[in-house]
């Protein structure tokens, strides 16, 4: 899908994770690519200047090794976990020394290449392409702490990677996400009126704020949604252990290797909210009931 200098290169599956939706952007003098997904390879490849990336998660970096000597570009705050598998692993908050499948699995199903020579980039940076084509940094904090979108100009193109207006509802469940950063951000991307929004994964484009907004305000119910649902669940007295066996972000038949962890760090990021709110308190035994 072209937009003047914007094409969108639609993931197969229509950009269904692990697959995604990538950008490449064609000014005067510099070519830009957003987020290399798994679905490049095989494909014939745009010839590119320079990667941007909206963050480093291992389904957005998975055409990075395609191009190994072409200068890539991240946030400050999501840069550093570029530079090796390690580094990688911190930012999902898992422990190198227990995640040797999924290490496996970003290597041969992902193709991480570390890329130590990562740029950076801060909020609001500018990148002119050349023959008045801009692509502005927005920061977008909450999924990953340097989770950026980018505003393709003239074209009125946004860019929003993974404030990704799937049925799933935002994810900030990593080690570096934050629920509260992640509302702002939507908040944030809200108020910007672009002709095309595009989404990393299964919307694709998006045409026109007022349409944009409906699939947001959907998307954002998420949230509310599991705060209700874990009010409901402590009706009667549960612990967080109780809570992760439950499980409020996946359903239960889902198998990942950080679907624990990253229950554990959804609920507690819903816990805090509720008890600042006064619908829950803890109790004695160190759970947690509605009130
Ligand atoms: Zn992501």
């Amino acid at each position: 899908m072209q937009r003047g200098a914007t094409e969108v290169l639609i993931g197969d599956n229509n950009g269904k994770y692990p697959h995604g939706n990538s950008v490449a952007v064609r000014g005067v003098e510099t070519t830009v690519l957003i987020d290399p997904s798994l679905s490049l390879w095989g494909r014939e490849l745009p010839t590119v200047d320079q990667v941007l990336l909206t963050h480093v998660h291992e389904d957005h970096v998975a055409g990075l090794s395609l191009y190994p000597t072409t200068p890539v570009m991240a946030h400050e705050a999501d840069a550093p976990y570029l530079h090796s598998l390690d580094a990688l692993l911190e930012l999902y908050g898992m422990d190198p020394s227990g995640a040797d499948e999924f290490k496996q699995s970003l290597v041969d199903d992902f193709h991480f290449a570390p890329r130590p020579d990562v740029q950076t980039f801060g909020d609001n940076h500018v990148f002119d392409l050349g023959g008045g084509t801009t692509v502005t940094a927005i920061p977008t904090p909450g999924h990953t702490a340097g989770h950026t979108a980018f505003l393709i100009e003239p074209d009125s193109v946004l860019v929003i990677g993974d404030i990704d207006l799937t049925g799933f509802g935002p994810y900030y469940a990593d080690a570096v996400s934050s629920l509260a950063q992640f509302e702002a951000s939507m908040a944030r991307i809200r108020g910007i009126e672009a002709d095309w929004y595009v989404t990393f994964h299964h919307k694709g484009v998006i045409e026109g704020h007022a349409a944009f907004v409906e699939a947001l305000e959907v998307y954002a119910g998420a949230i509310q949604r599991r705060d209700d649902a874990m009010v409901e669940y402590l009706a009667q007295p549960h612990t967080l252990a109780d809570m992760v066996q439950h499980r409020f972000l996946y359903r239960p038949h889902v198998e990942l290797p950080w679907a624990d962890s990253a229950e554990e760090r959804t609920s507690r990021q819903h816990l805090d909210r509720l008890l600042g709110q006064g619908r829950i308190v803890a109790t004695e035994q160190g759970g947690f009931v509605a009130v």
